[in-house]
């Protein structure tokens, strides 16, 4: 059976229901194709929001803990992992059935199963051995990505990436994270959280690579206490499978042939991306050796009428960016002069305390010998930071120096992820430092920090002293 669209939208994430969804809007015919029963892709199912729960729970316990010093004590918490479980399922199957009902509205036509070019006009939908053809005129490539593995690691069950990390049920007495960046430590947070001793496994001499310094620190600190290691600069040599526990040996400069056993081991070491997965070839469609489709700053491939959006497309691998990609690629094959002029991409671990960053960042601004102005304000004169019981914030504005402009930001303490979002309005806005200090922020606020740091840059500021240099 053959089946005739305008556009066709391969993939069901962020990315992809938002092309679909706008595309719709704007009066184009759409099937949108996706292989999983449910809408939405990783960051619904697998990914953003099932981890933001347990993330939630996460914070739950250690704002309960951390009260026992201050009047308050709850005990220790009972954990029920299954309920919890059953709970982070709730949140995300209200979400995707949300999207099956926003799909219907507008008459986008869903298509379970997994999709595979067979022309530049033409795709084949598998599902449970039935084949159905779909010719289009336009299609919107929003394939994903998928976690990175280590070919090196034995095919063991206790071996497990971001999606089995999201299944508790049992919890492993001691946990083993490979790979210190966003994923790995966000679930760092969770497991420790929920009583498990965890370590942290990082090739790198850094947490977060790419990320200010500056930033990670407050957050380092914090587990370097309460997780059993984190070991940097350090890679895993080997993993042995054994009846009672993974046996894994570390190398590094400080610790060679270091070994320890695991109860589970969680591989966080970045994603791939899903180029090669879906017969781009037979479409003409050009992926590079790490399965990435390159575009146009319309989201065009080298087949003019063929767009590509989301992890796809590269990095920052992150859903905000896809859906803002969805939006363009829909309203250019509406025929719209849409362009991708972002100006900043925020970043968000969503750690315990959170990190997020926009634009330019103290490490690029140095390498690329940027001249720059920096407020910083620090969270423990923060009233709103200590009466909630953490002091270990900041908030950092980095300023062009020649324009007075914001070029970029970073914030680490409670709700960074929330608060980094002004700094990306301004960066957008054009906005300078006073244009922000001078913007009355409620009191006592976090986002207040925002506007303490621009003052800070402007040498204004009252709820500091900095003596005049
Ligand atoms: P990442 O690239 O952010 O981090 C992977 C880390 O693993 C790096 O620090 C790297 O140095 C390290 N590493 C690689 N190989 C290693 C090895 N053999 N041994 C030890 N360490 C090793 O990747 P990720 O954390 O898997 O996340 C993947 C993508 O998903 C990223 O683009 C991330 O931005 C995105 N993501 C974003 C969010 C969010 O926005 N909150 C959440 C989850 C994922």
């Amino acid at each position: 059976m053959t089946n005739e669209t305008q556009l066709l939208v391969l993939g069901a994430g962020p990315g992809g229901y938002t092309a679909a969804f706008r595309a719709a809007d704007l009066g184009l015919k759409v099937v949108l194709v996706e292989r999983w029963p449910t809408l939405g892709g990783v960051c619904l199912n697998v990914g953003c929001i099932p981890s933001k729960a347990l993330l939630h729970a996460a914070s739950v316990i250690q704002e309960a803990a951390e009260m026992s010093t201050r009047g308050i004590d709850f005990g220790a918490p009972t954990i029920d992992a299954s309920q919890l479980n059953g709970w982070k399922d709730e949140v995300v199957s209200k979400l995707t059935t949300g999207l099956d009902g926003l799909a219907k509205q507008r008459s986008v036509t869903v298509m379970h199963g997994t999709g595979q070019f067979i022309s530049d006009n033409e795709l084949e939908v598998e599902n449970d051995g039935d084949i159905t053809r779909i010719a289009f005129e336009h299609c919107i490539i929003a394939a994903g990505s998928e976690p990175s593995k280590l070919e090196s690691l034995p095919d063991d069950s206790r071996i497990i990436d971001s999606t089995g990390a999201l299944q508790l049920d049992p919890l492993p007495k001691n946990l083993l994270v490979i790979g210190g960046g966003i994923i790995g430590l966000e679930m760092a947070t969770v497991y420790d959280s929920l009583g498990v001793s965890v370590s942290v496994v990082e090739m790198t001499k850094t947490l977060i690579p790419g990320c200010d310094r500056d930033l990670i620190k407050p957050f380092q600190k914090r587990i370097s206490s309460s997780y059993e290691s984190i070991m940097l600069g350090t890679k895993v040599t080997s993993v042995i499978p054994e009846s009672d526990g993974l046996s894994v040996t570390f190398d590094s400069d400080i610790a060679p042939n270091k070994q320890k056993k695991y109860d589970r081991i969680l591989v966080a070491v970045g994603r791939q991306a899903n180029g090669h997965k879906i017969s781009a070839d037979n479409a003409g469609v050009n992926v590079d050796s790490k399965g990435v489709i390159k575009v146009d700053k319309q989201m065009r491939t080298n087949v003019p009428h063929i767009f590509a959006i989301g992890d796809i497309v590269g990095d920052p691998m992150l859903a905000h960016k896809a859906s803002y990609e969805g939006r363009i690629a829909a309203e250019v094959v509406a025929g719209k002069k849409s362009f991708f002029d972002a100006r900043a991409i925020p970043s968000v671990a969503y750690t315990d305390p959170e990190i997020a960053w926009v634009g330019l960042s103290e490490n690029e601004a140095n390498e690329k010998n940027i001249n720059y102005e920096k407020g910083v304000f620090p969270w423990a004169a923060s009233g709103r930071s200590l009466s909630i019981g953490r002091s270990e914030g900041m908030t950092k504005l980095l300023f062009d120096k020649n324009t007075g402009r914001l070029l970029g930001a970073g914030i680490v303490g409670s709700n960074a992820g929330d608060l980094i979002a002004e700094a990306a309005l301004a960066i957008e806005m054009g906005a300078d430092a006073a244009d922000i200090g001078m913007t009355i922020h409620p009191h006592p606020t976090l986002a207040e920090t925002v506007s303490f740091a621009a003052e800070a840059s402007e040498g204004v500021i009252t709820d500091l002293y900095m003596p005049k240099s």
